[in-house]
């Protein structure tokens, strides 16, 4: 009977996938998964603003016409960079809410389960690869 107590303590979750469907990974897995990738994105985040800020002529705005021009670069590339971070970030939060919710894995357009697989190397995705493929087209 503890093994039954054990299931129906269980997120409501584990419902919305298919029973025989074992190669999703569990919400614990997921939640790990997610927390990790968040926690390494925020260091890559910290890290790239520190490299920034550690620059000694901070007023990259001078000089630009002359040697100015590399560091300007340089300074769009991490501004772009930290921007793809916080938006991905802003998919693993928003991720991270559907376990909660217990609608994680449920494609948000369509809303046929996610592939497993893809799951598994994209645990934020909030798309099945068809509705993906659609919204990226
Ligand atoms: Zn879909």
């Amino acid at each position: 009977m503890k093994g039954r107590a054990l299931l129906a303590s269980v997120s409501p979750i584990s419902t919305t996938f298919k029973e025989n469907d074992m190669r999703r990974p569990s919400v614990t897995r997921v939640r790990k998964m997610l927390l990790e990738e968040k926690q390494r994105l925020q260091a890559d985040r910290a890290r790239l603003l520190d490299d920034q800020s550690d620059r000694p002529d901070a007023d990259y705005t001078a000089g630009i016409e002359d040697d100015g021009g590399a560091d300007l670069m340089e300074l769009e590339r991490t501004r772009a960079l930290v921007m793809t971070i916080d938006s991905m970030l802003i998919q693993i939060e928003k991720a991270l809410l559907r376990v909660e919710a217990g609608t994680y894995g449920i494609c948000e357009v369509c809303g046929k389960p996610i592939a497993a697989a893809r799951l598994t190397s994209i645990p934020s995705a909030a798309m099945c690869i068809t509705c993906q493929s659609r919204y990226e087209a």
